[in-house]
């Protein structure tokens, strides 16, 4: 999108050791480019700090995976939105479909912790996406549309929130959509943003996710409204999402 800076974030997922967490953002804060696209890091939890403290003096951004709605209390194992600001957390990955799929969290669940997200001044990245059956179904679009509508808060653009679409059957299966696909449902978004949220939809970045690798990045991110990638498997090797991050 002109004027948009694009975003190439990695989800590292529950991957990797506290040692591998270390020389990975090191390796990711050394080799990024001056002008390139903005960088992110989101590793587990645990690793948050360690890893703030590799990327430190570096402008590569560091974010959660997900975070708890409420700000602290009684819940056992969760992690607040305050917390993870204070470990440097500027961005938050928000209902990916790993989590609405392994905890039922609901587009309700999401907006909940969006609104939180932005209570606190961080930036929510939220999921949206079909599963294979949907898009069958000839409902990818529709499904999309209504994820938004669901796990969007009011104050989302205001913020600079950013949407993520990773089709389901697209994550970790080395499958992607058609170009064209990507480039429908991206136009599809964009129009979804524009329409909620009027001009400010019209910069918000729209992410692609889904067995992003350096052999397909190119293409994926010169589409329409492609305004950066959300990278799984391929952000666990430095030289593999640098070379995503040089695509752009
Ligand atoms: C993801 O889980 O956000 C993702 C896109 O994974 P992968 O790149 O491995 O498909």
């Amino acid at each position: 999108t002109p004027g948009v800076r694009p975003l190439i974030a990695g989800n590292w997922k529950m991957h990797g050791s506290l040692s591998e967490a270390r020389s990975l953002a090191g390796a990711v804060a050394q080799g990024k480019a001056q002008g390139q696209a903005d960088l992110l890091v989101c590793p587990p939890y645990p690793y948050l700090l360690p890893v703030q403290g590799a990327l430190a003096g570096s402008d590569v951004a560091l974010g959660a995976q997900d975070c708890h709605a409420a700000a602290k209390g009684a819940h056992t194992g969760d992690v607040s939105v305050p917390m993870l600001k204070d470990c440097g957390a500027r961005f938050v990955i928000l209902g990916h479909s790993e989590r609405r799929a392994d905890h039922g969290e609901s587009d309700a669940a999401v907006r909940a912790k969006a609104e939180a997200v932005l209570g606190e001044g961080l930036v929510p990245v939220v999921c949206v996406g079909e599963s294979e059956a949907q898009r069958v179904a000839g409902e990818a679009e529709a499904v999309v549309a209504g994820q938004l509508a669901g796990s969007l808060p009011d104050g989302f653009a205001a913020a600079g929130g950013v949407v993520a679409y990773e089709p389901v059957w697209a994550i970790g299966t080395g499958r992607t959509p058609t170009e064209a696909d990507i480039a429908a449902m991206h136009a599809r978004i964009r129009a979804e943003l524009v329409g909620r949220f009027g001009a400010a939809g019209e910069t918000l970045r729209i992410l692609y996710g889904g067995s992003v690798k350096p052999g397909n990045a190119k293409a994926i991110l010169a589409l329409p409204h492609v305004d950066g990638a959300l990278v799984g498997g391929a952000s666990l090797v430095a030289e593999d999402f640098l070379a995503i991050a040089s695509a752009v």
